[in-house]
This record gives C-alpha cells, structure tokens and sequence, in this order.
C-alpha cells in the first residue's frame, strides 16, 4: 500500500495546483490514499509561507471539493505545523477547528527569526558553526516529538537541505531525537523531497532510518509536494530504502489514530 500524506496547496503562497489536480496525479501514479498537510495558519500574521488564518475554511472547501470529484480515493486531511516552543497551545487550538486525521510536526524555525530551510536566509550559515546550527535543529526536533501535539514528524534532518552537514558520525546528532521520538510513540517521515533540493538525498539520511528501525520508530514516505506532478516523487526510491533497512510496514492515519498496513 503506497500513499502520500505531505501535500500542500495554493494557499501557502509557494505551491500551485488545486487539490484535485494532486488526486489525479495520485490516482494516475497509484497511490490508494492521500492527505493534504498545508503549513498551519497562526493566530496573527508571522512569515510569508503559510496559508492565513482567515483562509483555513477555504482549505477545507479545497480539500472537500477534491473528496467530492475522487470518492474512491481517501483524502485525509492534515496539517504541517510548525513546532515553535511557547506556541504549543495554538496548535491545540487548531486540532479543535476540523476533524482532522493527522498533524504533521516539523521544525523550520531554529530560532525566532531562522527558518533554516529558506534559501533567502542562506547568509546566516556563516554566523555559526555548522555543529551549532545541527545541535540547535536536532534539539528543537526533539522537543517536537516531545510536545504530544503530532502523529508524525516531516523532514527529519531538514537541516542538510543545502549540504550543510557536521564532519564525521552524524549519529550524536541524531539520538536524543530518536530517542523522543522511539519514547513519545510518533512516527516519522521518508521523504523525498530531498531528492528535490540542493542536497539531492531522500530526508531523513539512510543511518537515520536504520537507528529509527531499531527502535522500532513507525515511518510513512510521503513527497512534500508542492505542485501536482510531484504527488508521488521518487517513491520507488524511498519504498527500496526502508525494505533495504528492515521495514515491512507503515503508517496510515484516520481521525489521528496510526494504523500500520503492510508497505507497497
Ligand atoms: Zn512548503
Ligand atoms: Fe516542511
Ligand atoms: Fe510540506
Ligand atoms: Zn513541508
């Protein structure tokens, strides 16, 4: 069983194609089930690329009108929402407002003012060692997972999306997030929309997974699509990395419950 749950929409301002057009491409690269996970709306305008508040009934309408043209097809609906400590209550807040099937967790912002994945901030690498910015990227991921408020973390090594990467064994980096997230019961992404970007490599790395499987950490592979012709991206890619690494599952939401079915 393959599906995609990472898909955005119009709304946030970087990605195009009405959500019909990602089920058909789904239902044209076999996919049996989709979700749409657009970046969450805060409470008062806070950076350029995610859907506004004022937009969230038009998300749903989005993601109704899809339902509607594909009934054979499940669209779950979903959110990627951003973990920033000191805001966990918005998110709260937001799981109230739909009858939502899964929140997706990711951090892009390491500090306040640092979304480390904006290529418009690509500058500020050289203010830091890049241990520091690791360090920092991975902690926050812990808390993520620590925090309760998601089914499933994207993107977890986010942080190499422009090559960016500590010299050596990655895997000190690495375990305090794993560890949380083995503890906390989340499951995390194989996503391949790094294949997209600069660092060219399915997020998160193959060691990543490994010590994932070994704590028995449940995955899903989703795209991060951001146009309809990127449902689906490389999943054959990201299918033989996980069964190369031990997995014969994973992980489908309804109504924010994991079920595992069997991998595709
Ligand atoms: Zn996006
Ligand atoms: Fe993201
Ligand atoms: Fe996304
Ligand atoms: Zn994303």
């Amino acid at each position: 069983m393959l599906f995609d749950y990472h898909m955005h929409t119009p709304l946030c301002g970087h990605a195009t194609g009405h959500p019909r057009e990602y089920a058909a491409e789904a239902v044209r690269k076999g996919l049996q089930e989709i979700g749409f996970s657009e970046h969450n709306p805060m409470p008062a305008k806070f950076d350029d690329w995610r859907m506004d508040l004022s937009d969230f009934p038009e998300y749903l309408r989005f993601v109704g009108e899809a339902r509607a043209e594909f009934p054979k097809l499940p669209i779950r609906l979903g959110l990627e929402c951003d973990y920033l400590p000191g805001k966990e209550g918005w998110i709260r807040e937001l799981a109230q407002m739909a009858d939502f099937d899964y929140f997706i967790g990711a951090v892009h912002y390491i500090t306040p003012d640092w979304d480390v994945d904006n290529p418009l901030k690509l500058a500020r690498w050289k203010d830091q060692p890049v241990e520091e910015v690791w360090a920092k990227y991975f902690k926050a991921m812990t808390q993520a997972a620590q925090s309760g408020l998601f089914d499933f973390l994207a993107h977890p090594d986010l942080v190499k999306k422009f090559g960016h990467r500590p010299k050596g064994d990655l895997r000190p980096y690495y375990r305090e997030t794993l560890d949380a997230i083995e503890a906390a019961g989340v499951a995390m992404e194989v996503s391949t929309a790094g294949l997209r970007k600069e660092v060219m490599e399915i997020y998160p790395s193959k060691i990543f997974i490994e010590e994932a499987f070994r704590r028995k950490i449940p995955v899903l592979i989703s795209s991060d699509a951001h146009a309809p012709q990127e449902v689906g991206y490389e999943f054959d890619r990201a299918v033989s990395l996980v069964k190369e690494v031990g997995y014969r599952e994973v992980s489908c939401f309804r109504g924010r419950k994991r079920v595992a079915v069997p991998l595709g």
